[in-house]
């Protein structure tokens, strides 16, 4: 970037917040697993939208490219610089407007944390029907890019559900602003639903419009140790049959299990180990431990479970399900492959992913873990170099065998973009491909994500790669 250009984007964000120094910039370049590092030419921390229409303004004149950035929580390499480009980083744009009650929605920055949301809407007697682990960093405008799902997906769907509008600004520094919070407006193309799930590709957000659900104070959380993943689906089908008030099921093995007791310093759950873990959460306006209870003592395939009502002691088995990713981080650099399966395939899937990867790597060390109900595993691999394709490869044409995604909720980013045609076919890239020439013609906007710019990693004869 020229000086001149440097000089043109301090006067639109204040110098303070351009920040081009090696250390200043450097939390800004390296994504929370450590696995992606890039390099900014300069961080630039607007203020309010206005200030990013203008930086997007000057960037696509210039040609630049830029990269959004929220909490960078993100698990797939979207949020860190590469080539050079400006990092823009959102979380300054943090404004919480009061809870409309009528209509049960929020306004707020894109900039705001998940957390930060949480308190506030739960001081009005609402809650956000999105949750995830990485909710102290993790920003409404990075969940929104990524369409975040996390574990009550089967309750109240992933995020998309939850955006009733969204300001934006596109690659040219136009503002479009759908903020009305009109539940039924047909008047042209979804333009809001477009940037959901864009991961940065299309517009950066600004501010949304945000549904509120409930806020339910009677939780209670079960954990439950069964054979296997067989065992575990044939009870989630139950309780998703016989509970109004189910909210959450998790799934996790005990070599993840190892991983977070060694990580947290934690008991063992129950005396024996199990083939497979469920952490069941019910919600609701009454005490739904009774509704639990008979369910659970019908499922003959419960070998061990522990239950808990009040809020210590619901953490304390949360803390099972909620620290893998970070006791896996703690054991070293891993690959992260967030994937989605039909249901009823998941077992198939899971009892063959293991050897895929060793055979392809020996000695790769894979945990298993995920949101059972919603088809969602995550495939974590810890041993191979951080730049090794071949385990990706291996774990997403299994995952396209079984009729799956290779993506389920943390997109595309720069780590999956090779391996899109697996999911996608060319009509469907070729249409996405348009939508972006369209809105982004220079193409300045987070490069690199979502299309593939090299095949993957032993591209079988005549496979697309686009
Ligand atoms: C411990 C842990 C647990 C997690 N659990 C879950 C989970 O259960 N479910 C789940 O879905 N994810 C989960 N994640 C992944 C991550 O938290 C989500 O992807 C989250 O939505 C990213 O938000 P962020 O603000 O950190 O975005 P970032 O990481 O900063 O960015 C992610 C992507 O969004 C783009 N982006 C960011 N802000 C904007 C904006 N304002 N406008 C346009 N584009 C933007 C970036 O360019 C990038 O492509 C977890 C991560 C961690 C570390």
């Amino acid at each position: 970037m020229t000086p001149e250009l440097v000089e043109m984007l301090s006067s639109v964000v204040a110098p303070g917040h351009v920040l081009a120094d090696a250390d200043l910039k450097a939390s800004y370049e390296t994504d929370w697993t450590g696995r992606f590092k890039g390099s900014a030419s300069a961080v630039l921390r607007p203020g309010d939208a206005q200030q990013v229409a203008e930086v997007l303004r000057v960037c696509n004149e210039a040609a630049v490219a830029v990269v959004a950035q929220g909490g960078n929580t993100g698990l797939v390499g979207g949020s860190i610089p590469r080539d050079s480009a400006v990092l823009l980083s959102l979380r300054r744009l943090d404004q919480l407007e009061a809870v409309d009650e009528i209509s049960g929605q929020v306004t707020v920055g894109a900039g705001l944390t998940l957390a930060r949301l949480q308190d506030h809407v739960r001081a009005s007697g609402f809650d956000f029907g999105v949750d995830i682990a990485a909710r102290d960093s993790a920003t409404i405008g990075g969940m929104i890019a990524t369409n975040a799902g996390g574990t009550r997906v089967l309750r109240y769907g992933h995020m998309r559900a939850q955006v009733v509008g969204i300001e934006a600004v596109l690659a040219d520094g136009s503002l479009i602003s759908r903020m009305s919070g009109l539940l039924k407006d047909n008047s042209g193309y979804d333009l809001a639903g477009l940037l959901v799930g864009s991961e940065g590709t299309l517009g950066v957000v600004t501010a949304a419009r945000l549904r509120l659900v409930p806020l339910l104070t009677k939780r209670v959380t079960a954990l439950l140790g069964l054979d296997d993943l067989g065992a575990a689906l044939s009870v989630v089908a139950r309780l998703r049959s016989e509970l109004a008030s189910l909210d959450s099921v998790e799934v996790f093995f005990e070599p993840g299990l190892e991983l977070v007791r060694e990580h947290m310093r934690l008991p063992a759950p129950f005396r024996e180990p199990h083939g497979c873990y469920l952490l069941v959460e019910c919600a609701s306006r009454r005490n739904p431990l009774e509704e639990l209870g008979s369910a659970l003592s019908a499922a003959e395939e419960v070998q061990d479970s522990a239950v808990a009502t009040d809020g210590p002691d619901r953490e304390r088995l949360w803390a099972y399900r909620e620290h893998h990713t970070a006791a896996i981080n703690a054991a070293g650099v891993p690959h992260k492959l967030d994937i989605s399966l039909p249901v009823e395939r998941m077992t198939s899937f899971a009892e063959r992913v293991e050897a895929e990867v060793t055979k392809t790597i020996p000695g790769s060390r894979v945990i298993l873990f995920g949101h059972a109900a919603d088809g969602n595993l995550h495939v974590n691999v810890l041993g191979p170099e951080a730049d090794d394709e071949r385990v990706a490869d291996a774990v997403f044409r299994l995952v396209a065998e079984h009729d799956g995604s290779i993506s389920a909720e943390h997109g595309i980013g720069v780590a999956k973009a090779p391996w899109l045609s697996l999911t996608r076919s060319e009509a469907d890239i070729a249409a996405m491909r348009a939508i972006k020439r369209a809105l982004d013609p220079k193409g300045i906007l987070n490069p690199g994500v979502i299309f593939p710019t090299a095949p993957a990693v032993a591209s079988q004869p005549g496979e697309a790669s686009s």
